[in-house]
């Protein structure tokens, strides 16, 4: 049986964190949840693209987007997000 770790509301997230996988970067950059959704399509530090290798879909830019529209009907719906602690 796994312990919860962590818990917390969507409606608490504020900052969202990127971290770049280019093994030769791994730069990281913070961003409000209201930010997100504003074409951060590279990393700032590297250029390394976030986008997928095909497709046009904008990955970040969905999610920011879904994040305040779900922040927009706390009122009627909270998502809590739970990260289980898996050690023994
Ligand atoms: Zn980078």
């Amino acid at each position: 049986m796994s312990r919860r770790l962590l818990a917390f509301l969507l409606s608490e997230l504020d900052t969202i964190r990127l971290i770049c996988q280019n093994p030769a970067c791994n730069g990281i950059a913070e961003f409000a949840t209201t930010k997100l959704a504003l074409g951060n399509h590279q990393c700032r530090f590297c250029g390394f693209s976030f986008m997928p290798p095909t497709g046009t879909m904008t990955p970040l830019d969905v999610l920011g987007k879904a994040i305040l529209a779900v922040q927009g009907i706390k009122d009627r719906v909270e998502v809590e997000l739970i990260i289980p602690d898996k050690a023994p």
